[in-house]
């Protein structure tokens, strides 16, 4: 079989090629390298689906480094640029270079990429890229067979179906991520995914750094009494943070779910299973003054810089924080669930500060 390498984007995009290449006698080597994939959840999720795919079918596969700011600093001054535009082929000829380079070090003397596959990619700026990638290692050659036809396209769908391909819905940088979170379905989503493969010891450690910040905080320096949350599994962890505060003389309290509303309870060491979800919840009765209270610290799905918050889509804070005008809303999340812009609507209430 002949050898080539294989630059890969996605999953999605290299079932249909990678099935045409070892039927028609060639054996590619899956080169992963696209420091373009923001955030780096992002990251992660493609590229283990791309990993799964290779080797199940035996292939090798080659992990190129993920440096985003490397590949910032290729599209600079380009950000602005649509899909499709100058920024694009810069995104490939950086990725195409990396590609071409292992080839070269390698022994191979083809390459190509998955990167044709996709209906948001031009065909002729990929040629482009890629020729001009091959052309700095003499003996290097790019494959610049339009993937998309033959029927490759229609395979590629049924590929994705039949695998369970993660099918993500945005090209792949954070300026091509905007236009599906204008949507809030597709965002949680997206964020929820996202959260998914972060590991325990990522997650402990994020939320570490959001409560080092928040120390640092004059709002919560100066709060004696803070409307907190016991953490589930997929939001920053609040457990040791409360209790560490507790016990300095900090009072804390708790939000329980009461049918379609959140009441508030005081913590004070013993939690019992909600009744809706499980997620423990002060056995007390329910605060009605709530006047002592400065400081919300609110979870939530996505938040963005402008303190726009979107939750699971229950309305439960949204129905809750009203009740609490006088006290700064603090936005608390993973570094993942920060968005350039959050889609809301007239319910939804305004952070005063993110974490
Ligand atoms: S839209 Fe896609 S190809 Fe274009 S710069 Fe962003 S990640 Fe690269």
């Amino acid at each position: 079989m002949e050898k080539v390498l294989l630059h890969t984007c996605c999953a999605p995009c290299s079932g249909a090629i990678i099935e045409w290449m070892l039927a028609n006698g060639y054996k590619p080597t899956i080169y992963y390298c696209n420091p373009n994939i923001y955030p780096y959840e992002e990251y992660l999720v493609r590229k283990q689906e791309c990993s799964r795919y290779a080797l199940s079918l035996g292939l090798e596969i080659v992990d190129a480094d993920y440096d985003h700011a490397a590949w910032q600093c290729c599209i600079s001054g380009l950000e602005g640029e649509p899909e499709r535009g100058a920024r694009c082929l810069e995104c490939f000829k950086m990725r195409l270079l990396s590609a071409a380079r292992y080839a070269s070090e390698h022994g191979f003397t083809l390459f190509t990429s998955t990167l044709d596959s996709s209906r948001w990619k031009r065909h002729d700026q990929i040629v482009e890229a890629g020729n001009w990638a091959a052309a700095q290692f003499p003996g290097l050659k790019f494959w610049d067979k339009n993937w998309r036809q033959g029927g490759l396209q229609e395979r590629r769908s049924q590929i994705i179906k039949e695998q369970d391909f993660y099918n993500q819905r945005y090209c792949g940088c954070e300026y091509s991520m905007q236009a599906m979170h204008d949507d809030k379905k597709q965002t949680r989503q997206h964020i929820r995914k996202l959260v998914s493969v972060m590991t325990p010891e990522s997650k402990a450690a994020q939320s570490a750094a959001v409560w080092e910040r928040l120390e640092q905080n004059q709002a919560f320096k100066d709060a004696t009494d803070i409307l907190a949350y016991w953490s589930m599994d997929d939001e920053v962890q609040t457990p040791a943070f409360i209790e560490k505060w507790t016990a300095l003389g900090k009072r804390f309290y708790l939000p329980s779910i009461q049918g379609d509303d959140l009441i508030v309870k005081l913590y004070d060491g013993k939690l019992r299973p909600g009744e809706q979800f499980g997620i423990p919840e002060p056995d007390g009765e329910q605060v009605n003054d709530l006047s002592p209270i400065t400081l919300i610290l609110v979870p939530g799905r996505a938040f963005d810089a402008q303190g726009n918050r979107m939750g699971r889509g229950r309305g439960f804070y949204d129905r809750l924080l009203p009740q609490l005008p006088h006290a700064l809303k603090a936005g608390v999340c993973f570094d993942c669930q920060k968005l350039p812009s959050v889609p809301t609507d007239d319910n939804d209430f305004k952070m005063d500060f993110v974490i």
